[in-house]
């Protein structure tokens, strides 16, 4: 994960819940992609380091577990950009070129300039993160199916060329999670400033929550809405699913006004974020030992990167 800023509900809901689970079952390794984050955010890379740290409290505050799994921060494992090298040499620029997630930000994002030969370059680097560990799968969602298939291609290229079979193919979990829309219904995203933070208070949530767009057609409190299309209603049924139904009874007969809906539906919100909130607030305190977590895990981390990196070496050379 890009450390570009605070953490959001978008996060929780789409990776994190996830990654608890799957510390459970499999041998996780979370990296702070820092350098990724660094493609996009080089003029304004200052922050970089804080934005890492504060990821890894999120991160911590929603149960990801030191113990159980390896989190580090990308930059202090070097083999990260040895293996890119290793890796961009036999990468045809076409597989990068064609890349769909490439055309759309350079498309979309126009604060930055992203005509840079590291950003076309980003999904070799993204294959080295999962090679390096000779990962047996990646937790993605299905807008990330072209990036782990650019890095099979590639894993299969470098095989074939120096006829060892370093690499071995590494598969998706697809993960299916509710869909989120931010506070004006575009997607949840720190850039459209339509985020609820999961280090935002009480009161912040309250606010965010009270001024999220609804059904447009139910312009007074005595008309009936249409719970379907108010992304207020789709709130309730990834936190409070239990009252989904009578949510749609009060609102399709105008039982209830939005603003009373929107209270009701920050209570819930903010019930979950509390956990997190209190546990953010301790470790916030200790920053000291988060960095100790990073270094313990780049030192976990990097053991196994050297020991892909010979292997490496031994079948090119
Ligand atoms: S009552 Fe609730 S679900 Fe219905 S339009 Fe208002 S905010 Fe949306």
């Amino acid at each position: 994960m890009r450390p570009t800023g605070k953490l959001h509900l978008g996060h929780l809901l789409g990776a994190l819940k996830n990654w608890v689970a799957l510390q459970e079952s499999y041998q996780c390794i979370f990296s702070v992609a820092d350098w990724h984050a660094l493609m996009g955010e080089y003029e304004n890379s200052k922050d970089l380091k804080a934005y890492g740290i504060d990821m890894v409290i999120d991160w911590i505050a929603c149960g990801i577990n030191p113990e159980k799994a390896i989190i580090y921060l990308q930059s202090d494992v070097v083999e990260h950009l040895e293996l890119q090298m290793f890796l961009s040499c036999l990468t045809p620029l076409g597989w990068l070129e064609r890349n769909p997630t490439y055309k759309e930000q350079l498309r979309e994002i126009t604060t930055r300039d992203l005509q840079t030969y590291a950003f076309l370059g980003y999904p070799v680097l993204q294959a080295a993160d999962i090679l390096l560990y000779k990962a047996d799968a990646v937790p993605i969602g299905e807008d990330q199916l072209p990036h782990l298939e650019l890095c099979r291609e590639i894993a299969r290229r470098f095989n074939s060329i120096y006829k060892k079979e370093v690499f071995n193919d590494c598969k998706s979990i697809l993960t299916e999670t509710p869909r989120l829309l931010g506070l004006d219904n575009r997607k949840m995203s720190k850039s459209y400033g339509n985020t609820i933070n999961l280090s935002d208070s009480e009161a912040e949530v309250d606010k965010k929550v009270v001024s999220m767009i609804t059904d447009p057609k139910r312009l007074r409190k005595t008309d009936p809405g249409h719970p379907e299309e108010c992304n207020v209603y789709s709130y309730y049924q990834t936190f409070a699913p239990q009252e989904v139904s009578e949510v749609h009874e009060w609102c399709s007969k105008a039982l209830k006004g939005c603003v009373d809906c929107k209270k009701n539906l920050s209570v819930h919100i903010n019930k979950d974020l509390a956990p997190i909130r209190e546990k953010r607030v301790e470790l916030e305190k200790d920053k000291d030992s988060i960095q100790d977590i990073l270094k313990d895990g780049a030192n976990k981390a990097r053991l196994i990167a050297q020991k892909t990196m010979q292997e490496v070496r031994e079948a090119v050379y």
